[in-house]
């Protein structure tokens, strides 16, 4: 049989072009930040220059110090409304793999919690670590978990394309998740089974029918939110972020599955195990991490009527 990658990824690659562009590998940690003794590996393949930090004053990743957070009683729940149409494939781009819907209709919309406007659902990837200690780019209380899912999603009141509203302010609406260890994630399981399909960076395959919303968990109501930016280039302050209070689980094996993909290209002597792909945290600089719940009611149990 022919291999589906061989027959998309030419296609693919005319396609994303424009996609491409998001993931520009042009910078590299600046030595003092990936001085985090959470920074076991060398340094990030898609920055290769001393990073410059556009603005610098709202940037993610960030940690959640909850004695810190701000209840605030208007956060309302989120509404997703996801078409599992819309899923069209997943790529490897050398940093993660990224799963990419078509954004050109509003079958697969984000609104409601934090968020004014509607925000149309483009693709959501993962960040993990080479061991379970850690591998997400929030952390709660200084807590690292293995892994954190990035749910993206852009302003479609505001702006005509994602390329468009990844530099605006308020362009962007990403949902994060966090993983744990313990069992196995049956929707996931669809996904890590087409993996192996996207083990090289470059490589890309067909992948439909799939509902980002079995990635979350069953509570979504509970969640921090704070104004940041993109953690990849071009780490631009265009996002509202929403975090979710409750994990997801995965089964060590399925984690497994993401660490055996790889950084590199086929045609790469050396290649290298695609890993601790999370930027290291950056500065709140005054700003408020406002949360859904309160959280000094948490196990409290309802009063009488
Ligand atoms: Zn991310």
């Amino acid at each position: 049989m022919v291999h589906l990658s061989a027959v998309l990824t030419p296609l693919c690659r005319r396609l994303l072009h424009a996609r491409t562009r998001r993931w520009v590998p042009a910078r590299r940690c600046n030595l003092s930040a990936c001085s985090s003794k959470f920074v076991v590996s060398q340094m990030h393949p898609i920055w290769q220059e001393p990073l410059a930090v556009p603005g610098g004053e709202r940037q993610s990743p960030i940690d959640i110090a909850v004695r810190r957070t701000q209840f605030d009683p208007r956060l309302r729940p989120l509404q997703m409304r996801y078409d599992p149409r819309t899923c069209q494939q997943i790529w490897n781009n050398g940093y993660s793999f990224i799963v990419e819907y078509d954004d050109t209709s509003d079958r697969s919309v984000l609104q409601g919690g934090p968020l004014e406007d509607r925000f149309r659902l483009c693709q959501f990837h993962f960040h993990w670590g080479e061991s379970n200690a850690w591998g997400s780019e929030h952390s709660v209380d200084r807590r690292l978990f293995p892994a954190e899912l990035h749910v993206v999603h852009w302003n479609r009141d505001k702006y005509n394309l994602f390329e468009e509203a990844v530099s605006e302010d308020n362009g962007l609406a990403v949902i994060g998740v966090f993983l744990k260890v313990g069992k196995r994630h049956e929707g996931l399981q669809k996904l890590v089974d087409a993996l192996p399909a996207v083990r090289h960076k470059g490589s890309v395959v067909e992948f439909t029918k799939f509902d980002p919303a079995c990635l979350l968990p069953e509570n979504t109501e509970e969640y921090w939110t704070y104004s940041g930016s993109l953690t990849t280039p071009p780490l631009t302050e265009a996002v509202t972020w929403m975090l979710m209070k409750h994990h997801i689980e995965v089964s060590h094996d399925q984690l497994a599955v993401f660490r055996s993909l790889l950084f590199t290209s086929a045609e790469e002597e050396v290649q290298k195990s695609m890993v601790n792909n999370f930027r290291v945290q950056q500065p709140l600089c005054g700003r408020t991490v406002r949360s859904s719940f309160n959280p000094f009611l948490q196990g409290v149990p309802p009063s009488p009527q």
